[in-house]
């Protein structure tokens, strides 16, 4: 084996290495990434901390400040499964749990569960 060929399976190594891992680490940014929008979107309910059902499931406009033990690093609304990104608007979407009323894509509650 001459060093051409070596260095040609390196390369196919790093490669299927790097194409293996991928959807991983962008998954992993996706749930990292959910900066809080600074504004709700205009004529939406919003869920509202403390407030109803949002009372009860714990909602946290910032899952980051929550204090519930059941939630994890990483864990927000935008990765939630409740999450309807279909009808998001400027970081807010309709939560199923919480009565399609709009939650931050960076809110959690304790009905979170992963996409
Ligand atoms: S159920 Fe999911 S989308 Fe709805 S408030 Fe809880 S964490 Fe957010």
């Amino acid at each position: 084996m001459n060093e051409n060929e070596l260095n040609r399976r390196s390369f196919f190594r790093m490669a299927l290495a790097a194409a293996a891992i991928t959807p991983f680490a962008l998954k992993s940014m996706k749930a990292e990434a959910a900066a809080c929008p600074a504004t709700a979107p205009a004529g939406k309910q919003v869920a509202q901390e403390g407030v109803g059902m949002a009372k009860g499931l714990d909602y946290v406009a910032d899952g980051k400040t929550s204090k519930n033990p059941k939630h994890k690093p990483g864990q927000n609304c935008l990765n939630c499964k409740y999450y309807n990104d279909k009808k998001a608007e400027g970081g807010y979407a309709p939560c199923t749990m919480l009565g399609m009323k709009y939650v931050t894509n960076c809110g959690w509650c304790k009905s979170y569960l992963a996409k």
